[in-house]
């Protein structure tokens, strides 16, 4: 039997979710379909937090929910789930889904198939369930709690409410199973202990640092999906600690993990860029992924453009080659897109430009297109190595002299 917490006994309220998934929760409820919010934005609202997004799970299929609302588009592969539009925002829309069965023939049939591949991950699974079981297939107690329309009461199938308490993460059923089953639970397992502050729940802990290396099986895309999520959450570096006590860093990032460690001064780079990031984070800035990425491993870059240089490569050459190849060999495992790469390599070749600052060359430098990124990461190793503090000041003095082409200027009009 669920617990379940009255409107009195809990603070999840209306006026803090979005109007778009009240009107979607109403919009079912008024259909006859049972709704409910679901996942992280329930547990967000019972810490307090802002939630991200809000995710609704219903007992209409995905069929009805499109047939129900105009501006709702059907998506997923892994799982068929509803995107219902709104200006400015998406509310996902999914119909409660059972768990993975323990004999997957026992369900193959029409259009709710699965399979299971050997190393025991679920590659579909749009199997039709009821709340019960949907909230049980979810990854963490924390993010399986409900919160239902009909009666604002919150539900809760797996001991979240109690896990929410004592700040854990818990895996729903059996770590090892979970894990094998969907790897990547377990940097989000990293992610939600790191920008929640809880602690992993012992026997996941343990399970994680045995299963780490299943990592590599998960798909190279979805991968870089939820790595993105890793750094951007404005508490990357607690996660990041997190992956490196699970060891998860190794099999994400293999070769720039095992260079870490021959070096614990390595690390503190690192842990610069993360805190830099999270204050950017927390100040509201946007910081798209290839400056990230470029910051992130920019010590470990720069290591291996310093060995092509010693072997006699111009810099810049030695810039392009070096990135290019670590990226790309990356990309089996977390798969970075080509433009990205590409402007990780501009980042890192365009450094030697910030040392020539003879004749027009700055000036050129200045108006090129790739310029505000490799000046923010300029000004970022300049800092966090107290080295080139003249030149920055140089570059700083140039820039505010200089008109500059600005993306925004460049899209009006069009
Ligand atoms: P965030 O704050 O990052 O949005 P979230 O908990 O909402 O956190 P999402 O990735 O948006 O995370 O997923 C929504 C919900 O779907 C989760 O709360 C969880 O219940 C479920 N879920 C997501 N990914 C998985 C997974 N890999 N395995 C099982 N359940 C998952
Ligand atoms: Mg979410």
């Amino acid at each position: 039997e669920p617990i379940i917490l009255k409107r009195a006994d809990h603070k999840v309220s209306r006026k803090n979710i979005s109007s778009a998934a009240i009107k979607v929760l109403y919009h079912l409820k008024d259909e006859g379909y049972t709704a409910y919010l679901a996942g992280g934005g329930v547990r967000d609202l019972l810490l307090d937090r802002n939630p991200k997004d809000f995710d609704v799970a219903t007992d209409a299929t995905p069929e009805q929910i499109r047939k129900m609302f105009r501006n709702c588009r059907l998506v997923g592969r892994r799982f068929r789930l509803a995107h219902i539009l709104f200006r400015g925002e998406i509310i996902e829309t999914s119909t409660f889904r059972a768990p993975v069965p323990e004999d997957p023939n026992e369900t193959l049939h029409g259009e709710n198939t699965l399979r299971i591949e050997e190393s025991g991950m679920v590659l579909r699974d749009n199997i039709w369930g009821t709340p019960e079981e949907d909230a049980m297939r979810r990854d963490f107690t924390i993010n399986a709690l409900f919160y239902n329309i009909a009666d604002f009461s919150v539900i809760d199938y797996a001991g979240g409410l109690k896990d929410l308490e004592n700040r854990i993460i818990r895996v729903i059923g059996e770590p090892d199973k979970r894990f094998a089953e969907d790897p990547v639970r377990m940097i989000r397992a990293a992610r939600f202990a790191g920008s929640l502050g809880f602690d992993i729940e012992e026997e996941a802990l343990k399970s994680i640092c045995r299963n780490n290396d299943l990592l590599k099986h998960a798909a190279p895309s979805r991968m870089y999906e939820e790595v993105q999520k890793l750094f951007f959450c404005s508490h990357a570096k607690a996660v990041f600690q997190w992956l490196e006590k699970t060891n998860l860093l190794h099999p994400m990032f293999h070769d720039f993990s095992h260079w870490l460690d021959e070096d614990k001064v390595r690390h503190d780079w690192v842990y610069q860029t993360l805190e830099q990031m999270d204050r950017w984070r927390r100040a509201g800035l946007r910081v798209h992924p290839a400056l990230l990425f470029a910051l992130i491993f920019g010590e470990y870059h720069e290591f291996l453009i310093d060995q092509l240089v010693e072997r006699g490569m111009s810099s810049h050459e030695a810039a392009r080659n070096a990135v290019q190849s670590h990226l790309k060999d990356m990309c089996t495992n977390v798969r970075v897109p080509k433009t990205a790469i590409y402007q990780i390599c501009d980042i890192m070749s365009n450094q030697a430009r910030f040392h020539r600052t003879k004749g027009r060359k700055p000036q050129r430098f200045i108006q090129s297109k790739g310029f505000l990124d490799a000046f923010l990461y300029f000004k970022f190793s300049s800092k966090a190595h107290g080295r080139d503090e003249e030149l920055l000041e140089y570059w700083t003095e140039l820039r505010k002299s200089t008109p500059q082409i600005s993306p925004a200027r460049k899209g009006k009009g069009s």
